[in-house]
């Protein structure tokens, strides 16, 4: 399967979008059959005049993780960049969580990238707050997710935290409520179709 309409999706209800060249064909080879979305922070520092520093690596992936490595990254003013339509590698293996079961997460979520740094390790081990998610981010997030599940036909039970599925202790996305946030996902839907979307 592949997500051609993503960019339209996320247009058509106010989100601001760049699409990145060539996201069209872009995807890993495997099974890719979302009904799912998952939220993940980049643990890259955005700013004002670096809104998006993740950008390069969501397409292009890093040393031991070929991209792309997400569907779309939200930069620091709450703008989506859409990086692939086909298969990503942003989730691993998955727990069941909500309505979600375990097993491929790569075959069964759209990842959402947001673009902040998170909390820092200190010395001691322990996690201290750095860069939050900034609230243009937590709107852009809470629209996508909801506007991708409406396409799926699907609820807000079938948007995780990867720090909810993850089998190997990731923290993303750092510093708010996936429970807070279903219910921002859940109004949503409850609004209806966005005008425009298909
Ligand atoms: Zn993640």
């Amino acid at each position: 399967m592949s997500m051609p309409w993503l960019a339209r999706q996320l247009r058509n209800i106010g989100l601001a979008v760049t699409e990145t060249p060539g996201w069209t064909t872009r995807g890993r080879s495997g099974s890719f059959e979302p009904y799912g979305v998952l939220i993940h922070h980049t643990a890259a520092r955005s700013s004002p005049s670096n809104p998006a520093p993740s950008k390069n690596v969501a397409i292009n992936g890093r040393t031991n993780l070929p991209g792309p490595v997400c569907h779309v990254l939200i930069d620091i003013h709450g703008r989506c960049h859409v990086i692939a339509a086909g298969r990503a590698n942003h989730a691993g293996q998955a727990k069941k969580v909500g309505s979600m079961p375990a097993g491929d997460g790569n075959t069964m979520y759209v990842g959402i990238e947001i673009d902040y740094f998170g909390p820092a390790r200190t010395e001691n081990g322990t996690w201290q707050p750095e860069q939050k998610m900034s609230d243009n981010q937590y709107a852009a997030a809470g629209a996508a997710a909801a506007a991708i599940l409406h396409r799926f036909g699907r609820d807000e039970t079938h948007v995780n935290g990867h720090l909810e599925t993850s089998t190997t202790g990731k923290i993303d996305p750092y510093g708010i409520s996936m429970t807070n946030f279903r219910s921002h996902v859940r109004a949503r839907l409850r609004g209806g179709p966005p005008p425009g979307a298909v």
